[in-house]
């Protein structure tokens, strides 16, 4: 009674597909296409960090995972 699915998808890189389609960087505007969220596990949370490659602004976001 195997109900464990490989499908290779987690609800974690989920959201995180979900965060790459939207860097837009929150002080300039700027829309990094190629950049991705940096994202760090703690407890029952995710942070997300982005890097702004035109002003260096660091975005921030933290999900909670429930
Ligand atoms: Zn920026």
């Amino acid at each position: 009674m195997s109900a464990w699915r490989t499908s290779g998808t987690t609800p974690l890189d989920r959201l995180k597909s979900q965060y790459d389609r939207n860097l837009r960087c929150g002080e300039c505007g700027y829309v990094d296409e190629e950049g991705e969220w940096q994202a760090r596990m703690t407890g029952d949370r995710v942070d997300y960090r982005h890097l702004c490659p035109s002003c260096g602004a660091v975005e921030h976001r933290t999900l909670e995972l429930r």
